[in-house]
């Protein structure tokens, strides 16, 4: 088995600590590390001084193999990473002739008039490699010292990515020249993440290659899986046989695998099995069906999708009886049962799937307040409801629409896996 290296970034920046812009880099850097095996265990925010960064620096190379820096290459006096980084590990600096070149020809190509600091920029520590840099004047810089080893990428993140990408990023993966890293992330819809990691704790706690990580994201959580072995076939086979023990523990909240969404899934699985949907919606006001139809080839399942947001519309179009809304109220159970047999009565649709609630900021009552969503779908074999209670973010009517939106799309996907199972069931025979 060969050495795992861990890594520290080190963002640069006194805006960062300002609250002025978000350390995007440091999501972007542990991430890609994440995916090659490389251990990310701190990540450091330090402001353009000196002495600070000095403390920092020192600390990074204590913990970590490798460090790697953003910002504060740039040409002007608060620019001190390189300087700081080379005094620190005693490394002169030298005028390189190659960056030099690139630096004048940059201004040049742009028409523009390059003052004296921009020379700055063309020091680069000696013994050090140089990154070439397409995008901008400040080269990215590697330093191997000690056993360490020090990376210096430019702040701005469309400098700093495909830098990473291009020429970090292959001398990191020539590090473990003997293993390969895969990974693979489960989507999982409408369980919380803290109700799968405690039905998948054991599973987590005990497996450590491969590793099993979950985060949330527009209100579903994801499940990363890394395996690190001596082939790519060999690490794919140790995440396919985690993905089949996470699933039968999770069941049908699985739905897609490496970052499927799930109208995506929706169209290809309706696709396969040449089922059609079709929607009928109130709070969402069409995003149920704007989803779906995002998705390239999705004119093969969907039939329609209405918007019938007044009451009247609900009567008129969908055919929902006035009783109902009369007696229970636009925003019930029995409302959304009407709207989706309504749907499909009007498109043909093997699956129907409707959504009416409160969206909020307004509107809410005690008994019915801001969240309250109900979603139906309807088939062949009946009408299948929930009840949703959603809402507590900053943007709540936006919040309540897109996980009132994902819930519709996943009850369409479990209901159509019913009556496929059903009609599998009914072929056999
Ligand atoms: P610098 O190389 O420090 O002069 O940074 C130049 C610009 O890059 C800054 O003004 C920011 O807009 C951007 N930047 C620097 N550091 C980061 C970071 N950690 N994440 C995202 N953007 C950054
Ligand atoms: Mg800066």
């Amino acid at each position: 088995m060969s050495k795992s290296y861990n890594a520290e970034i080190v963002a640069v920046g006194t805006e960062l600590l300002l609250g002025d812009i978000l350390n995007t880099n440091a999501r972007f850097l542990s991430k890609e590390l994440a995916q090659i095996g490389i251990g990310v265990y701190f990540q450091t925010v330090v402001g353009d001084n000196r002495e600070r960064l000095i403390n920092a620096l020192t600390l990074a190379l204590n913990r970590a193999d490798i460090v790697i820096t953003s910002g504060g290459l740039g040409p002007t006096y608060d620019d001190i990473t390189k300087e700081t980084v080379c005094e620190l590990l005693g490394i002169p600096l030298l005028t390189d002739e190659e960056t030099k070149k690139h630096i004048e020809e940059y201004f040049i190509r742009r028409g523009r008039v390059m003052t004296e600091n921009n020379m700055k920029q063309a020091l680069v520590p000696e013994g050090g490699t140089v990154l070439y840099n397409e995008n901008g004047t400040a080269p990215g810089l590697c330093i191997k010292k000690d056993n360490k080893i020090v990376f210096m990428l430019p702040g701005p993140p469309r400098e700093l990515e495909p830098l990473f990408l291009k020429c970090v990023k292959p001398i990191l993966c020539s590090l473990h020249t003997d293993r390969v890293f895969v990974s693979k992330t489960l989507n999982i819809f409408g369980m919380g993440e803290s109700a799968v990691e405690a039905r998948l704790i054991e599973l987590m706690k005990a497996s450590t290659n491969p590793t099993v990580a979950p985060y949330a994201k527009d209100g579903e959580v994801l499940l990363r899986i890394t395996a690190s072995a001596c082939s790519e076939h060999e690490a794919s086979a140790m995440i396919d046989a985690m993905i089949d023990k996470i699933t039968s523990e999770l069941g049908e909240y699985v739905y897609g695998i490496d970052g499927e969404s799930l109208q995506n899934v929706l169209v290809s699985r309706f696709a396969a099995r040449g089922l059609t949907v079709s929607t009928a919606e109130s709070c969402t006001g069409g995003l149920v069906a704007k989803r779906i139809t995002e998705i390239p080839g999705s004119s093969q399942v969907i039939g329609c999708g209405i918007v019938a947001y007044s009451n009247d519309m609900k009567i008129s179009l969908l055919g929902v009886n006035p009783e109902t809304i009369e007696k229970y109220g636009a925003v019930s159970e029995q409302t959304a049962r009407e709207m989706a047999v309504g749907v499909r009565r009007v498109s043909g649709s093997d699956i129907a799937v409707s959504v009416t609630g409160i969206a909020g900021p307004g509107g809410g009552i005690p008994e019915k307040p801001v969240g309250l969503v109900y979603i139906a779908a309807a088939s062949e074999a009946g009408v299948v409801c929930e009840k949703l209670t959603l809402g507590r973010s900053k943007n709540e009517r936006e919040y309540v629409r897109y996980l009132a939106s994902s819930s519709a799309i996943a009850l369409a996907l479990r209901v159509a896996d019913e009556f496929n199972a059903v009609r599998e069931k009914a072929e056999q025979f």
